[in-house]
């Protein structure tokens, strides 16, 4: 299906096929049209799924040419990270060049005396993490009478970051009559309660599940002991001649010391973590976008909102607590229809993890053990339908 056929205009159509995009995605196809309606939408899409422009497309549509008066916005958009904040204005600014939009972004650390004078004439689009929103608002720099649309992204790791009072402060303050939008990689209990409170009568749209959207993503492990881990990873990168891995550790101390352990033996790596400053976290991240330095150790919360195109794969030094969080990780590979790996190295103390991780999947991760790292403490095979004690009934 062409982008034609889904009803936006030639403005839009031409700035689409300035970023090469030849077909829409399938959130995209099923989206657009039900977000064009001004209906309701929950949809279950993870990053790298093309789901940004599945709302981003049809909101421009809806408001473009429009006038706005003094400190209204027409649509906001809340997402979890800076990060991502900044990757969906990308988004717009690419989609909205021959329409006649405004937008900003606003998140923690950002610019508030610009954004104020920004917001004199009001703003087409806001894309902004919560706390930020709230804070704007509370100063009286913007005001929601006018608002058309709300975007709900990453809806689950909102949550999980622990957004849901100035979510609900933040909605408690919209008007009644508007078009609702939530996207989530997952619909946790949480979400489930966040749909219920907000979102009445919404088209759902699912296509979760990473095996479903993602076939072209390699899952393996290597098992081992924890005190090997490093050696381990330096194998991997020096065997496989990795040049590009996105790897996921569970401490900022960790991520420290692993760039110092691979230094040594001759790898060059980057870290980021929820302490370096934005400035820094930007640099570094776009060091490793084009390539200056294709490995990066990241804690979970700093690697959150990344938009990372074509990563090659990641890596889990780590594997992490929560289940979600490795469906997302390995979302961040495999992106629109490349190929990606993702790589976990496992030690007996993550054997519950391991098997919770494997249930949700449906199936067991392919081991690939390497009898020179073969671990004392030995992990074993996996249960696919495990269940850990606390939820047994
Ligand atoms: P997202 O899931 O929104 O983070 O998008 C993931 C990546 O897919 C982004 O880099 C987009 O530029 C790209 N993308 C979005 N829509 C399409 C499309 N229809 N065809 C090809 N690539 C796309």
């Amino acid at each position: 299906m062409p982008f034609t056929a889904l009803g936006l205009s030639e403005s839009l159509v031409r700035a689409i096929a300035e970023q090469g995009y030849e077909s829409p995605t399938p959130i995209q196809e099923k989206a657009i049209p039900v977000v064009l309606s001004g209906k309701d939408l929950i949809a279950t899409a993870q990053t790298g799924t093309g789901k940004t422009a599945s709302f981003v497309l049809p909101i421009i549509e809806r408001l473009a040419g429009r006038k706005l008066r003094g400190k209204r916005i027409r649509a906001l958009v809340l997402v979890p990270t800076r990060e991502l904040a900044v990757q969906v204005a990308e988004n717009i600014s690419r989609y909205a060049k021959y329409s006649n939009i405004s937008y900003l972004a606003m998140y923690g650390g950002s610019e508030i005396a610009l954004h104020k004078r920004q917001l004199i004439d009001g703003v087409d689009i806001v894309v902004a993490t919560p706390g930020r929103l709230l804070d704007m608002a509370h100063q009286r720099a913007l005001h929601f009478d006018e608002l058309e649309c709300l975007v709900l992204d990453e809806a689950d790791r909102m949550l999980d970051m622990g957004f849901i009072g100035d979510i609900n402060k933040i909605i408690e303050r919209l008007p009644e009559e508007r078009q609702n939008l939530l996207f989530s990689a997952t619909i946790s209990p949480q979400v489930k309660q966040l749909v219920k409170t907000t979102i009445h009568h919404a088209v759902e749209i699912l296509l979760a599940g990473s095996d479903v959207n993602k076939p072209d993503i390699s899952q393996w492990l290597v098992t081992v002991d924890k005190d090997k881990k490093s050696a381990l990873l330096s194998h991997l990168i020096q065997t496989h001649q990795w040049q590009q891995a996105l790897i996921f550790i569970r401490t900022k101390h960790g991520a420290v010391k692993l760039v110092e352990q691979l230094a040594k033996r001759g790898i060059v790596a980057d870290y980021i973590h929820g302490d370096r400053s934005q400035v820094v976290r930007m640099q570094i991240l776009d060091d490793f976008k084009s390539g200056k330095c294709g490995l990066l150790v990241a804690t979970g919360v700093a690697a959150r909102g990344l938009d990372i195109d074509d990563l090659d794969r990641v890596v889990n030094y780590d594997l992490p607590n929560e289940i979600d969080e490795y469906i997302h990780r390995i979302g961040r590979t495999g992106r629109a229809g490349a190929k990606g790996e993702a790589v976990s190295l496992v030690s007996k103390d993550d054997f519950k993890t391991l098997c919770s991780i494997e249930s949700r999947l449906g199936h067991i991760i392919e081991r690939r053990d390497l009898e020179e790292f073969a671990p004392r403490k030995v992990v074993p095979i996996s249960i696919l339908n495990y269940v850990p004690k606390s939820k047994r009934t």
